[in-house]
């Protein structure tokens, strides 16, 4: 109970400081959530600016680092982008989903109980925040507060907060996607980090189709998940991202090849190089237009094979569903980004 006075007295001035009212909050910070994705703009400074804000008060609040609390929004945003049903936004700006029955406890008669002790006493995760006597599942600042205080309930460093996700998640894929996204937020120390760019130079000669769902004959059928673009041995290979590198080395279809996670909880394969930049290791964080490779024709044999079709890099684009991941068509972004590589040349 020592802790827990002056905590309250402290949350109660904060949220007078800054958070006058729940929806003022909620105004404020409109439009993080659309900026943030893919289509990103240069402009979209001002609603990071924001998204920011919030998560160095819930730091200052939870003794969480920013960065973990980032990460955990983000990731969160991630699954209620892939299963948008199953996880409807709740509150304005953050991607937390959290279901009322956790919220307010499993054996809580009224599964909207908002009540900051009654939820205690049913153990529901839901808590206030933001000092307004309300535990708001609809709120952000509750909303974000209440899971990070619950996953740190194992402790707060970067040692121990991980613990706390995997006892909360229960599954390890969510817990290093987490430990991925921090480790990219706290490289560069924002979260302003979806620009892209297009995987080859451009100007290089390359030459690529759709070739999304084509027929491809070594190693039984398989369907094509991803596009071909076909260059010159040794033409550089670059990340097409802010991300963290997943993978790396050998695999029979694949040859040498490359994983990047991305913000977006997408991974970004490259296949069939002839090397790999040998600074680059597993864990580096990497950004859009960094070489990590070159073009090749490794692949479909033992390590070492090569040759077996003409030089082309494989670019691939998985989206992470929380246990399973699935291929989607990167033709389109692969155009987009290209396009943006040509403004960025003509603009210099
Ligand atoms: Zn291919």
């Amino acid at each position: 109970m020592k802790v827990l006075i002056p905590m309250t007295a402290a949350l109660v001035t904060l949220s007078l400081l800054i958070n006058p009212t729940n929806s003022n909050a909620n105004a404020s910070m409109g439009g993080a959530q659309i900026l943030n994705d893919n289509t990103a703009s240069a402009n979209s400074q001002n609603p990071f600016d924001s998204q920011r804000e919030l998560y160095d008060k819930l730091s200052s609040v939870t003794n969480v680092e920013w960065y973990w609390v980032a990460a955990v929004d983000q990731y969160e945003r991630t699954m209620s982008r892939a299963r948008p049903k199953a996880r409807p936004l709740l509150g304005e700006t953050v991607g937390v989903f959290i279901d009322k029955e956790l919220w307010a406890g499993i054996l809580n008669p009224d599964d909207e109980d908002n009540s900051p002790l009654s939820i205690r006493w049913f153990n529901g995760i839901g808590r206030d925040g933001d000092g307004n006597g309300i535990a708001e599942r609809n709120s952000d600042f509750d909303l974000l507060y209440s899971l990070i205080r619950h996953t740190s309930l194992k402790g707060t460093t970067d040692e121990h907060f991980p613990i706390g996700l995997w006892d909360y998640y229960q599954n390890s894929r969510s817990v290093q996607r987490i430990e991925q996204f921090a480790a990219i937020y706290k490289h560069y120390g924002q979260l302003n980090l979806f620009e892209h760019a297009f995987p080859l130079p451009i100007g290089n000669n390359y030459s690529y189709k759709d070739t999304w769902g084509d027929k491809r004959g070594w190693g039984g059928r398989r369907t094509h998940e991803g596009t071909d673009i076909f260059a010159g041995y040794g033409t550089p290979v670059r990340s097409t991202c802010y991300g963290i590198i997943e993978i790396k080395g050998w695999n029979k279809f694949g040859g040498w090849r490359i994983g990047i996670r991305d913000l977006n909880n997408h991974y970004h394969y490259y296949a069939h190089l002839q090397g790999f930049d040998k600074t680059i290791k597993v864990g580096d964080i990497v950004e859009p237009g960094q070489v990590v490779g070159w073009v090749g024709s490794s692949g479909y044999g033992k390590p070492g094979t090569s040759g077996k079709f003409p030089p082309h890099l494989h670019y691939g684009i998985y989206s992470d569903r929380g246990l399973l991941e699935w291929a989607f068509d990167p033709y389109p972004m692969l155009r987009r980004w290209e396009q943006g590589d040509y403004r960025k040349l003509r603009s210099k």
